[in-house]
């Protein structure tokens, strides 16, 4: 598949879809992260590890998905925004082929873990969200991924409480850890379908 036709299929998809938008890829760039380069630096300062659920909770910039955004500096001065997850797999496992996605299996779309990411295109992708929120057969998304500790009710009450009480009063009241309630409000590890 050519990456023209990714861009397509995204926009055909339903709106209620969880997909990633489509984005730009890191293996064409001239500023390459690498372990122990300022990049890598940088994305290790933004990251939180969850202890039960094994996610590295993106802590920077997210898109309204709920992606973290690098800010990256190209060598001529220019400045944009990638997917901190693809930076992440690229410090970890290497050029991201052209055409190719990164994906998550934990659902959890702040998470830059590179053991959580995975190759594929926008079809598997799209495939996985569905196999994960029940359409096709998996249990529903949100309860059934490796946060879970909290129930919708629950969440709904945390989104409603927040910020007038801080993550950690929340953290406390609900029985999960500060990391939890962060990912939580921040990076919609829960979707309302
Ligand atoms: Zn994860």
């Amino acid at each position: 598949m050519k990456p023209r036709d990714s861009i397509r299929l995204v926009q055909a998809a339903p709106a209620m879809l969880v997909v990633c938008a489509p984005e730009r890829n890191l293996g064409e760039r001239a500023v390459r992260p690498s372990p122990g380069s300022s990049l890598a630096v940088r994305l290790e300062s933004h990251i939180i590890r969850l202890p039960i659920a094994g996610c590295w909770i993106w802590t920077g910039a997210t898109s309204h998905r709920g992606y973290g955004k690098f800010a990256l500096t190209h060598e001529n001065g220019r400045r944009e925004f990638v997917g901190a997850h693809r930076v992440s797999f690229e410090l970890h496992h290497g050029p991201i082929p052209p055409g190719m996605w990164v994906l998550h299996q934990c659902d959890v779309t702040c998470c830059v873990n590179p053991d959580h990411l995975y190759l594929g295109t926008v079809v598997e992708n799209t495939g996985d969200t569905l196999r994960r929120r029940g359409k096709i057969g998996a249990p529903s998304y949100g309860e059934s991924n490796g946060l879970a500790r909290l129930d919708w009710s629950k969440v709904r009450q945390i989104r409603g409480l927040y910020p007038k009480l801080s993550q950690s009063q929340l953290g406390t009241q609900f029985g999960v850890s500060q990391s939890v309630i962060s990912s939580v409000v921040r990076c919609k590890t829960w979707k309302e379908a």
